[in-house]
């Protein structure tokens, strides 16, 4: 069976202070739940070293929110995997839709990020998703599957179980609507069936995530799924309360 992962976005957000209390919060909840599944939070940037150090020795895992898919060089405002690495860092998001459709990013620059990633020993959870015209089109198969099959196509097939994918609808990112559990149930299944393609022993290992608008009032049910095995969490990884009810509902507890 596969272990949940419930991995916090925090996008833009945050500061020295908001961030040093947060951090403490989810560590005294911790304390109290249990930790049976994996749990991240991502952070912007210029904060890796302060979350590095507030998470040291706990359960959480360190994230940054986007990676270079250059080694090196001329570059500017660019982090490599390489940097990310030297602060510990377990993930990194690649191909988040804000990142596709505010920066452009193809599905090719994002496989490309993937590589990059994972050339660095980082996990990349890789972001696909429809929009709602292409939703409310019948397209969503062929646009998430063309996304995946992007990625896949530049991994080597021992890499398949080195990654996370994390299906979020781009509709229902920071918006309050969610995909019925059916609706991501059905995404889901249909993107292990494009991992297992590639590498059927891995694809049943991939933690595939749900994100958009998860919250502690919707997260059982969407976690209760066959194919989904964790949370990609925005708006409810801000507040210490909700993350943890999130990582409570993905326990069970
Ligand atoms: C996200 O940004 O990855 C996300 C899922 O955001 P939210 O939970 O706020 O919809």
């Amino acid at each position: 069976m596969r272990r949940k992962l419930v991995a916090g976005n925090w996008k833009m957000n945050g500061g020295l202070a908001a961030n040093a209390a947060l951090i403490a919060d989810v560590k005294a909840g911790l304390a109290v739940v249990g930790v049976q599944a994996d749990i991240a939070v991502c952070v912007p940037a210029p904060y890796l070293a302060q979350v590095q150090a507030a998470v040291a020795g706990s359960a959480l895992a360190l994230g940054a929110q986007d990676v270079s898919a250059h080694a090196s060089g001329a570059y500017t405002g660019e982090v490599s995997g390489a940097m990310l690495a030297e602060f510990a860092c377990k993930y990194v998001i690649v191909g988040h839709s804000e990142r596709r459709a505010y920066h452009g990013e193809s599905d090719e620059v994002v496989a490309a990020k993937a590589v990059a990633a994972l050339k660095s020993g980082l996990t990349p959870i890789v972001c696909v998703g429809e929009t709602l015209a292409e939703r409310e089109a019948g397209q969503t198969n062929a646009v998430v599957g063309r996304q995946i099959d992007v990625v896949l196509s530049v991994l080597d097939a021992a890499d398949v179980e080195k990654i996370v994918v994390a299906y979020e609808p781009v509709w229902a990112i920071g918006t309050g609507k969610t995909a019925t559990p059916a609706m991501a149930q059905d995404v889901h299944a249909m993107l292990r069936a494009r991992l297992a393609a590639k590498n059927a022993g891995a694809a049943v290992r991939v933690q595939i995530l749900y994100g958009g608008s998860m919250k502690p009032d919707n997260a059982r049910e969407l976690l209760a799924m066959s194919d989904i095995d964790g949370g990609l969490i925005g708006g409810a990884a801000l507040k210490a309360a909700d993350f943890l009810a999130i990582v409570q509902a993905a326990q069970g507890n």
